[in-house]
């Protein structure tokens, strides 16, 4: 089974909170400032430019 969660995050840089797949298989950049977020990595989105605020299920 793929199980996967959605994380809520906040840019490192402008703050402002996205939620996110954990499994998303493409970057993704922040809306607001456009810095990146996460870079795809083995499955996973590996966080680069954020931090977890929250796991929801
Ligand atoms: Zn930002």
């Amino acid at each position: 089974m793929m199980s996967g969660k959605f994380l809520k995050v906040s840019c490192r840089d402008c703050s402002s909170e996205s939620i996110i797949f954990s499994r998303a298989t493409i970057p993704i950049a922040c809306a607001v400032c456009g810095a990146t977020m996460t870079n795809p990595s083995g499955g996973k989105a590996q966080l680069v430019g954020c931090s977890v605020v929250e796991i929801l299920e």
